[in-house]
């Protein structure tokens, strides 16, 4: 009897070597003031290869010519190491960089190994990432249709039109909002949403105040809340700067609508005055840049214990989106996640793309590991070489 039960203990499956390719071409217009240019590398894939020939994969929001300087900082904490061990194995990358980047690009790029690290996991026992996460919770999500603002006229057609292709919520930001000093015009832009959204659908708002040198502040961020109500908008999100948490707060105790932000945090550390000071409402941790799976669940679980909502922004790739998915189906009261409208990083890297069902929401894959695989010749489309991904 002894002796089966130490048969059954899985060996150690050792990390060979971590790849990173950066994606070009097809990034997603960010609304920023300075957009991101064809040539730019925003957004990167992460392989972990292992002695067993299991491959996980992973996403990072971030340069991939960051990614793959940070991989040779890391490699000889990494090398040889347990991948059935994300989150001990990552703690490790954490605790031993602190003097090298913390919370930056190292933290980023450690967000794209520990989803890797998750997904072999999964792989390794044939469970989801969410039933490893402690058990499913849902088998569905409804994503909402994330798109940047447009002048009114071109924000109607282009809700319009990924509402005809099955989507039920929308969230609407950056771009011309608020930018424009022009408050007539932020309403117009949210008459037009909730027009072609209709009024059954969700709708979000996005100020992205984290962009450079925002030019607004508390009382715009007051105005714009109480005009929100009358759309019927279920958040307001990054509405002052980033760091203001103090007006966050005050924000939060004073609008008619729910406070959104935290997307550029990183570190679980970072959200504890956010959550002990009550700044927000919905806590919007980025998988691919908080420190991964294993640091994004401890924020969940601790802003369930705050009474504050999660939501995950992990949307940079199809990877990332796997990553929600599958936390999305271990947490109680996940009703959403964030699902960027029209990019090729999401819709055309999968080998079984995202489909919605028939109203409008996402299942979520009960397969090994993150449940997803990446199609290698359409992967090829968007960095130059895709080869060291693939064992
Ligand atoms: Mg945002």
């Amino acid at each position: 009897m002894k002796s089966k039960q130490h048969a059954a203990v899985l060996p150690p499956v050792r990390i060979t070597r971590i790849e990173a390719a950066p994606l070009f071409g097809e990034s997603p217009k960010g609304g920023w003031s300075a957009e991101i240019r064809p040539q730019d590398s925003i957004h990167a894939i992460v392989a972990v290869h292992t002695d067993q020939g299991i491959t996980g994969y992973g996403s990072v929001f971030t340069d991939g010519r960051l990614v793959q300087a940070a991989l040779k900082v890391l490699e000889p904490l990494f090398a040889g190491e347990n991948a059935l061990e994300p989150e001990r194995v990552t703690e490790k990358l954490h605790q031993n960089t602190f003097w090298m980047g913390r919370g930056g690009t190292l933290t980023h790029a450690i967000s794209g190994i520990d989803i890797a690290l998750w997904d072999i996991l999964g792989k390794a026992t044939g469970m989801s990432v969410g039933r490893l996460l402690g058990g499913v919770y849902r088998n569905r999500v409804q994503p909402y249709c994330s798109l940047l603002m447009e002048e009114p006229k071109a924000m109607h057609d282009v809700i319009a039109s990924f509402r005809a292709k099955g989507f039920t919520a929308f969230k609407i930001g950056w771009g011309p909002f608020g930018r424009g000093l022009d408050t007539k015009l932020d309403e117009a832009i949210v008459r037009a949403a909730r027009e072609a959204a209709g009024e059954k659908s969700r709708l979000f708002v996005d100020a992205g105040a984290s962009d450079a040198h925002w030019p607004l502040g508390f009382k715009w961020a007051k105005r714009t809340a109480e005009m929100l109500k009358d759309y019927d908008v279920g958040w307001f999100e990054e509405p002052v700067k980033p760091d203001a948490i103090e007006e966050y707060a005050e924000l939060r105790r004073c609008s008619p609508v729910p406070i959104a932000g935290c997307e550029v945090l990183t570190r679980r550390q970072a959200f504890i005055p956010w959550l002990t000071r009550g700044a927000v409402d919905i806590v919007q941790p980025d998988v691919t840049k908080v420190g991964g799976i294993s640091e994004q669940r401890r924020i969940a679980w601790m802003a369930y214990d705050f009474g504050v909502k999660y939501i995950g922004h992990g949307w940079n790739t199809a990877l990332g989106v796997a990553a929600d998915l599958q936390m999305a189906s271990a947490f109680p009261d996940v009703d959403l996640v964030e699902f960027i409208g029209g990019s090729a990083y999401v819709d055309g890297i999968l080998a079984e793309p995202f489909v919605l069902d028939q109203e409008g929401w996402l299942s979520i894959p009960d397969r090994p590991g993150l449940g997803v695989g990446i199609d290698r010749d359409k992967l090829a489309r968007y960095t130059p070489d895709p080869a060291p991904l693939f064992a």
